[in-house]
């Protein structure tokens, strides 16, 4: 078996010897388990939060254990009545290329509905997230303007066109000429402004009556440039902001950005919300699906996944998501 391995916690950008790569034995599934040959592991940027022992939602991967990760692959064998050799499962098998799992931690896929590596994207974590944002948070309407980051990247291609099948302008932001041109080609963005350029006046110009939704995937200047374009009752969905995952927690906001003035919250009445998709999101799992396919089916969701081949580039691959070196839905084609 295949493992990437927590050999150490970074300190600002991870590197690559801050993991390691181990062969060892194929695993044998236990009572009620099932052995699983994974085929796609996903690459997500909350991966580096599990990387640090700072206080965050959910517990930090062990130094030595297998980085966590959502993957899907193959069963091989099964002690479990409900798995056959040969299903196709989604679960979090981690970055290895084998794993044994309780059978009841696993879901099915069909894989006559999309290609499997969709369930680790439009269909999977980044999906549901972009959807229970919007159901939740963001709650786009006709004809009001909604400012995606990230655009291109795994949540923001999906929010963009599910906010866009709900009658709304969107405007993604992107970084580089290919990006944008993708997101408005291949998406149907109404638009897509490149954050390297002026942001301010591409904003002001896409924007000409100001900003009703923004979900912020990034922070930092992207942030600080979105944030003065609200117009009342404006709803910022606070997904993440990965321009600050290599700061050290408590750090004294050394090389952090600088935040945007809150103020105008109040006159404007804006909200500003959090979450985080695992809390609730996968109850709604079901009914997620069901609305994705009906989107799919209506030529109203596509997507672009970035495929990196083999255990050992994910080091690699991982550092450059956090680098925006990804373009589209990151994932790892386990050999
Ligand atoms: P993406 O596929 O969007 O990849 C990350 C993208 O972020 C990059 O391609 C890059 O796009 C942009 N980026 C990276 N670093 C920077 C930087 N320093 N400055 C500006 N842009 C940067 O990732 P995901 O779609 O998987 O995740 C997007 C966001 O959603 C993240 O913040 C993630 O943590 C968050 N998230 C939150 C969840 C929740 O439950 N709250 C669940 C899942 C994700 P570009 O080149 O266009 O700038």
């Amino acid at each position: 078996n295949l493992q990437v391995l927590l050999k150490r916690r970074p300190v600002g950008e991870p590197v690559e010897g801050d993991f390691e790569i181990v062969e060892g034995p194929v695993p044998l599934p236990g009572h009620g388990q099932v052995l699983v040959r994974n085929r796609f592991l996903s690459l997500d940027p909350y991966m580096r939060g599990r990387m640090s022992d700072a206080k965050s939602y959910a517990k930090p991967v062990e130094l030595g254990a297998v980085m966590e990760g959502a993957t899907v692959g193959e069963v091989i064998a099964s002690n479990d009545p409900a798995f056959a050799p040969g299903d196709a499962v989604m679960g979090g098998q981690g970055w290895q290329r084998f794993c044994t799992m309780d059978g009841a931690k696993l879901r099915k896929v069909d894989v006559n509905e999309v290609p499997l590596s969709a369930n680790l994207g439009v269909l999977g974590m980044p999906g549901l997230t972009a959807w229970v944002g919007l159901e939740d948070i963001g709650e786009p309407k006709p004809g009001e303007t909604v400012v995606i980051s990230a655009a291109s990247g795994a949540v923001g291609q999906v929010a963009g066109q599910i906010a866009r099948a709900r009658g709304a302008r969107v405007i993604g932001i992107a970084g580089g000429a290919a990006k944008c041109a993708f997101v408005k080609d291949e998406l149907g963005f109404d638009d897509c402004l490149d954050h390297r350029g002026d942001l301010e006046a591409q904003l002001d110009a896409a924007c000409p009556n100001g900003i009703d939704v923004y979900w912020e995937n990034v922070g930092g200047h992207v942030q600080a440039a979105v944030f003065p374009r609200f117009r009342d009752f404006g709803r910022m969905v606070m997904c993440g902001m990965i321009a600050q995952y290599n700061i050290a927690p408590g750090a004294d906001a050394a090389g952090a950005p600088p935040g945007p003035n809150l103020g105008p919250v109040v006159r404007k009445r804006l909200r500003i919300q959090g979450f985080i998709v695992s809390d609730h999101g996968w109850q709604r799992y079901p009914q997620f699906r069901a609305v994705m396919l009906g989107l799919i089916r209506g030529g109203q969701l596509t997507w672009r996944e970035d495929v990196v081949t083999g255990l050992a580039a994910a080091p690699r691959a991982f550092i450059g998501l956090l680098k925006g070196e990804n373009f589209g839905k990151l994932v790892i084609k386990v050999e």
